[in-house]
């Protein structure tokens, strides 16, 4: 059966990255891996987490924990995320939160609440490939969201040809790919910029806490409530997840925003997949509730180290012509090559005759430009091979 002919046009843009097929096969003990950006095994509060679950699974919790629940989430889950959000400088009710499995099923659903097919969406170049995969499934076109530039909103509306610019998405601390964090200055940016095209901000803000040095920065929503004075007044909404702090395997995050906007989106859960996992929200609730601050102090001590020693180690081994950022936190660093370098060819290389691995960077580019970039990540890397791994790539990119 010819099963392409009867897929939705949907799926045409939704192929298997290459990039991740080669990179499922890197499972070997003898590679050395920059690539996924995934949180330590070894740094999972997994005692707290067992505790948690037998407590839901007693006969008191259990018709709970094991029954159907509402589409918004578990609410005790809800009024912590609350007193969180509180804590961020975001003001809110627990009508202003939903639950989702992941922030990247936020994503999914804010792709499907405001994208119809041609739509436009004004995304960073480069920008979280995951966020790509789930508005291409709705079939938008991309623009690049540039608050640096002074590009003016007329600009933005007119390369929307026939649809209409939607949203502006963006990972603001520590981005995932490049660890890059948007300042004050750009954070207002893009709310004048939202405002004039009357589009909505989705703040993506999955790193949020994971910040090793450096003041924090308020929340583009905290920004915009400031502004205007009420949470349901506001076009920011903020995607929250638990997964870079707790536990990615349970699928919990979070959306903050306008009532309006979380009525909407619970009406999608509701059809999608009626709620997130009622144990797990009840799981990460009793442990955010009693280690989230002392737990997330522990991980960033451990990843702060790493990231001092991935940022040391390009100093001393990458050649010249070579630059790099110098993430504040999150898991990634970001590097460009000198323009002749293809980071992709580089990577089949280094895979046959270094043994290191990491992402290449055109993948992350709605245009598929960024042929010399590439992506480090250094949350699962133990500190003498970040050493080891960085020389020989930096041999490799040297004899390039
Ligand atoms: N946003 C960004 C920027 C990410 O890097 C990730 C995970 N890699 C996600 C969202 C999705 O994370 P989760 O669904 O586990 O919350």
């Amino acid at each position: 059966m010819d099963w392409q002919q009867i897929f939705a046009t949907r799926n045409n843009r939704m192929k298997a990255s290459e990039i991740r097929e080669l990179l499922k096969l890197l499972d070997q003990p003898d590679i050395i891996s920059f690539a996924g950006g995934i949180p330590d095994p070894d740094l999972f509060p997994a005692q707290a987490f067992q505790e948690a679950f037998s407590d839901a699974l007693t006969p008191q919790n259990q018709a709970t924990a094991l029954q159907y629940s509402v589409s918004e989430g578990y609410g005790p889950l809800r009024d912590w995320i609350v007193e969180e959000m509180a804590r961020l400088g975001v003001p809110c009710t627990r009508d202003n939160i939903l639950i989702t499995s992941g922030s990247q099923q936020a994503l999914d659903y804010l792709g499907k609440l405001f994208l119809s097919p041609g739509d436009t969406a004004l995304v960073g170049w480069p920008t979280y490939l995951g966020a790509l995969g789930a508005f291409n499934a709705y079939e938008p076109r991309y623009d690049r969201l540039d608050p640096e530039t002074n590009r003016s909103a007329a600009d933005y509306a007119k390369e929307a040809g026939e649809g209409r610019v939607k949203f502006a998405y963006m990972s603001v601390d520590f981005a995932n790919p490049t660890g890059k964090t948007l300042d004050h200055a750009m954070r207002e940016r893009v709310i004048d910029l939202a405002d004039a095209l009357d589009i909505a901000v989705i703040e993506d803000a999955a790193y949020q806490s994971l910040r090793y040095e450096g003041e924090a920065l308020a929340p583009v929503l905290a920004r915009e409530i400031e502004r205007k004075g009420d949470i349901n007044a506001c076009r920011t909404i903020y995607c929250g997840s638990f997964s870079k702090t707790l536990a990615p395997g349970l699928r919990v995050g979070w959306v903050c925003g306008a009532q309006q906007v979380i009525s909407q989106l619970v009406l999608l859960k509701q059809a999608a997949d009626l709620h997130s996992s009622t144990i797990n929200q009840m799981a990460i609730a009793t442990v955010a509730r009693a280690q989230f601050d002392s737990h997330v102090t522990k991980i960033k001590a451990a990843y702060s180290a790493r990231r001092d020693r991935m940022l040391a180690a390009l100093e001393a081994h990458m050649p010249e012509g070579v630059t790099w950022t110098r993430p504040e936190g999150g898991m990634f660093v970001w590097l460009e090559l000198p323009k002749q370098i293809n980071s992709a060819d580089l990577l089949a290389r280094s895979l046959e005759s270094e043994r290191v691995a990491f992402v290449p960077g055109h993948a992350f580019f709605a245009d598929g430009s960024g042929s010399n970039t590439l992506r480090l990540s250094f949350s699962r890397t133990n500190e003498a091979l970040i050493d080891e791994g960085v020389a020989r790539l930096g041999r490799l990119i040297a004899a390039a």
